[in-house]
Parts: C-alpha cells; structure tokens; sequence
C-alpha cells in the first residue's frame, strides 16, 4: 500500500530556488480571501505531525516552515483571522471562515524561537521555496487517529522520500533550543 503524507510533499516538492525572495500565502476562501506576504525564503521547512499544526483534509501531516517575523505581512482581510489558541506558545492565527492558518507567532521574546513565524508555504501558487527536510513529531500522528501498527510503514515512506523522521523536532533545532536554555541558565557563556 502507498502511504499518503501531504499532498504538496507526495507530489514531490520543486527544489528550492537560489534567488527565491518570496510569495503570497492565501486562504482556502473563494470570496475575499486572506492574503499574507512573506518577503523572503523559508528556512526549516518540514513535515509536522503534530496536532496542532493546521493539515490539508485526509493529510497525515503538516507541511510548516519558519520566517523572519518582519518578513511577514497580512496583506488582505485581516479581520477574517482569529488566533485558534490563545494559550499555546505559538499563536496560529486562522482564517475563521476555511479554518487554514495563515501564521504561527511567538509573542514570549524569551522562547528559542521568538522573532521566527511558522508558515505553509503550500498556501502559495509561486515556486522555488526551499523543500521539506526532515519529519517532526512523527509519533503525534497517531494521537491524531493514525494506527500505532503503521508506524513503521510511515517511517520507511517518510525515509524514502528523502525525510528523517523525528519524533520531536531535527537535531538542529533541538540543539537550538537547548543551546538557548543553558544561555539562560548561565551553563553556556553568554558570548558562546
Ligand atoms: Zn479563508
Ligand atoms: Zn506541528
């Protein structure tokens, strides 16, 4: 049987255009939908598990990549956006009429991540983003409903298409975010 990640990333992603500067994200919405530009490339692009990350209908998993927050402007209907979870590290504002969300935002300036917004770039028509790299909480698709016995079939597709999967976040990133803990905590110099 084939396994079906996401749409965009079963068809197999374009490679990453080398002078790419960025597009326009819309919403799902026929009539006066919500626009968002983003001035630049993406970095970190991947596929997310997670349950929180939003998900084209039938898709396993998310497809979310991160951008300078300066880098990204509501350009239309902005008041149809709502922030799905007011209590979670990043604010995913959504279009309250198709469900899609537009951006992710940290607003804690101590997180790791904070001055990065997630994005989909899959919400675009322009190509030369950069691709997925990696798979992110694989295991959190089965809280979504996926079957536990499938997992190894899912890990093996996710392999052959060119993504490690991870159950949490690349060592790249994980390293990011303990980098920035022990900064805090004062166990790396600061100046490091
Ligand atoms: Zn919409
Ligand atoms: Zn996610």
């Amino acid at each position: 049987m084939t396994v079906h990640i996401h749409p965009a990333i079963d068809a197999g992603s374009p490679p990453a255009d080398a002078d790419f500067a960025g597009g326009t994200l819309t919403c799902h919405c026929t009539t006066d939908p919500v626009t968002v530009r983003i001035g630049s490339q993406v970095a970190h692009n991947h596929a997310c598990g997670c349950t929180k990350c939003w998900k084209p209908d039938g898709a396993l998993f998310a497809q979310i990549a991160v951008v300078s927050r300066e880098n990204v402007a509501v350009t239309a209907n902005e008041q149809k956006l709502q922030v799905t979870d007011d209590s979670a590290t990043i604010r995913r504002h959504a279009c309250q009429v198709c469900g899609v969300h537009m951006y992710g935002r940290i607003e804690n300036t101590a997180h790791a991540f904070y001055g990065l917004d997630f994005v989909h770039t899959e919400l675009s028509k322009e190509t030369g983003w950069a691709p997925p790299g990696f798979a992110a909480f694989v295991s959190s698709i089965i809280e979504a409903g996926a079957d536990p016995a499938k997992m190894g079939e899912v890990r093996a597709h996710l392999e052959s298409i060119g993504l490690p999967p991870y159950d949490v976040l690349s060592p790249v990133l994980m390293d990011a975010i303990a980098t920035h803990t022990a900064k805090a905590s004062g166990k790396l110099y600061q100046g490091a």
